[in-house]
């Protein structure tokens, strides 16, 4: 079995993001960048795979700018067989990521697609689903647990209720959550040797997709400042305050 893991290169989570002077964005430059955290759990279950006999070979993707390729090598050094990196300046929405995916998925024939279950930056939660209605494949969304079976997946899902277990044939897509597994740091050795695992590096131009945004962003601006909260001396007070001044109750 094959497996396709898209990585995105997104603003660490750890920063504290600023939103620009201009509101045309957020600061980036000489910002600490990261793999997107779900698409490293993406990584994971997929070298997990692969060490229990399940898979053959792991290819990292990631779509973005030259920098973009220190995702895909990171993911080498955690046990991906090879790299792939699109190269798209500027905005690239999830439409855009997922016809390239597809144009990708094509040549490539994975049987499974793994991805994290949501971006950090744009908290669009919509590539998965966009790329397995384009590739007309089941999708398992929000997986915290996968078992590979014979020529399918059962698949746990966190959702609003608690979890769902669906079982997918495989060819798939899965969209992978925090809680499906711990992912494992690159040991120094395995970071020297993912220097010498081949990237394919390919121009979106070529794959013949148009990757011009659909969406205008008219001004990114902070959230507004949290009030201070009050202090009351009793039970009543809250209830009268919560029935008077908050009308929640
Ligand atoms: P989103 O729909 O933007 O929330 O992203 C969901 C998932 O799609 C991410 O966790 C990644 O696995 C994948 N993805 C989105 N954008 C990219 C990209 N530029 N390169 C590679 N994978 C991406």
């Amino acid at each position: 079995m094959k497996i396709l893991v898209a990585v995105k290169r997104v603003i660490d989570y750890n920063v504290q993001v600023r939103v620009k002077e201009d509101g045309t964005g957020v600061v980036t430059d000489n910002v600490k960048m990261s793999t997107n955290p779900p698409d490293d759990n993406a990584i994971e279950e997929a070298v997990k795979i692969k060490e229990a006999g399940k898979a053959a070979e792991i290819v990292a993707v990631t779509v973005g700018e030259e920098k973009a390729q220190e995702t895909v090598r990171k993911a080498l050094a955690v046990g991906a067989d090879r790299g792939i990196h699109i190269k798209v300046d500027g905005i690239v929405e999830p439409l855009a990521v997922s016809k390239i995916l597809q144009k990708i998925a094509d040549k490539e024939k994975p049987d499974l697609i793994f991805m994290g279950k949501q971006a950090i930056d744009d908290d669009c939660n919509q590539t998965g689903q966009m790329l397995a209605a384009l590739l007309n494949w089941p999708q398992a969304t929000f997986a915290s647990k996968i078992e590979v079976k014979d020529k399918m997946l059962e698949v746990t899902r966190e959702v609003d209720e608690g979890l769902e277990t669906i079982e997918v044939n495989v060819p798939a897509i899965v969209t992978c959550d925090l809680r499906l597994n711990e992912p494992r740091y690159a040991s120094l050795p395995n970071i020297m040797k993912a220097k010498k695992k081949p990237i394919e590096q390919i121009n979106s131009s070529d794959l013949g997709i148009d990757t011009k945004p659909r969406i205008e962003q008219i001004k990114v601006e902070e959230p507004p400042k949290r009030k201070a909260g009050i202090k009351v001396a009793n039970v009543a007070e809250l209830v009268e305050k919560l029935k008077n001044e908050a009308k929640v109750i």
